[in-house]
C-alpha cells in the first residue's frame, strides 16, 4: 500500500542541514516539501528516550499544527564505547559545548580518556515519522556503521560528518560528495523503507 496522496508535505524540522538533505532525498518522488520553520511550526521538546520516540513527537506535532502530512527525523550518533553517547542528545552534545568543531573534540577526548580502549566504533542511527493529521504514524529506521577518526577531515555535510568513516569507506561523511553519503547513509537506509511503504515514483 502507499498512502502518498499528493501535495505537500511538512519537513518537521528546523535544522536547515536535515531539510536540505531530506528534500534531496525525496526530488525523485515529485513531493512538495515545505519545512517546519517556513511554516513558523514551533519546535516540540524531544522528551522521548528513543530515536523513535522522538520522530513520532516531532512528526506529530507538526501534523496537528499544519493539518499536513509530516515527516520528521530523528538521528544521532552512537558510540558505545561511550555508553552509547551522544545517541539521542546528539543535537544538546554539540550546543553544550558550543557547536559541533568542539563537540568532536570533546567525544575524542573522552574517548582517550577510556584507559585499554581502543574502540572507535560508532554507528548513526536515523528514526523516521510519517505523521497525517488524521491521527495514523508510520516509522522507519536505518543505521550505518563506521569508526570515528582523528582529527576531523572535510567540509561537506553537517554535524559529526568530518570525524565519521562508515566501513568500506576511506573518506568520512564529511569529505564525501553528497550522492555518496545519499547512497549508504543512516538516513538513506530509513529512507528506503519509508519511500517503499509510502510513496510511488511519478
Ligand atoms: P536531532 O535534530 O535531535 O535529531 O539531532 C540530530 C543530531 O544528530 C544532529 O544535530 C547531528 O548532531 C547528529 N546527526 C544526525 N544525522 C547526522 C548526519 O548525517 N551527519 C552528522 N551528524 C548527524
Amino acid at each position: 500500500m502507499r498512502p502518498w496522496a499528493g501535495g505537500r508535505l511538512v519537513i518537521a524540522s528546523h535544522n536547515p542541514g536535515k531539510v536540505t538533505e531530506i528534500a534531496d532525498l525525496l526530488r525523485p518522488f515529485a513531493v512538495e516539501v515545505v519545512g517546519a520553520a517556513a511554516l513558523g511550526l514551533p519546535e516540540p521538546e524531544e522528551t522521548g528516550t528513543s530515536f523513535a520516540a522522538n520522530a513520532r513527537l516531532k512528526a506529530e506535532a507538526a501534523a496537528k499544527a499544519s493539518g499536513l502530512p509530516s515527516l520528521s527525523d530523528d538521528s544521532g550518533l552512537v558510540v558505545p564505547a561511550l555508553g552509547g553517547a551522544p545517541g539521542i542528545h546528539s543535537a544538546r552534545y554539540a550546543k553544550e559545548v558550543g557547536g559541533f568543531g568542539p563537540a568532536m573534540e570533546r567525544l575524542h577526548r573522552e574517548l582517550a580518556a577510556k584507559q585499554n580502549n581502543n574502540d572507535r566504533n560508532a554507528y548513526f542511527v536515523c528514526a523516521l515519522a510519517m505523521a497525517w493529521p488524521e491521527g495514523r504514524t508510520l516509522d522507519f529506521e536505518g543505521r550505518v556503521d563506521g569508526v570515528l577518526v582523528w582529527p576531523p577531515r572535510g567540509e561537506n555535510g553537517f554535524g559529526y560528518d568530518p570525524i565519521f568513516q562508515a566501513h568500506g569507506q576511506s573518506q568520512t561523511f564529511g569529505e564525501m560528495e553528497p550522492q555518496a553519503k545519499h547512497a549508504i547513509s543512516h538516513r538513506a537506509r530509513a529512507f528506503t523503507k519509508l519511500v517503499e511503504e509510502v510513496f510511488a515514483k511519478p
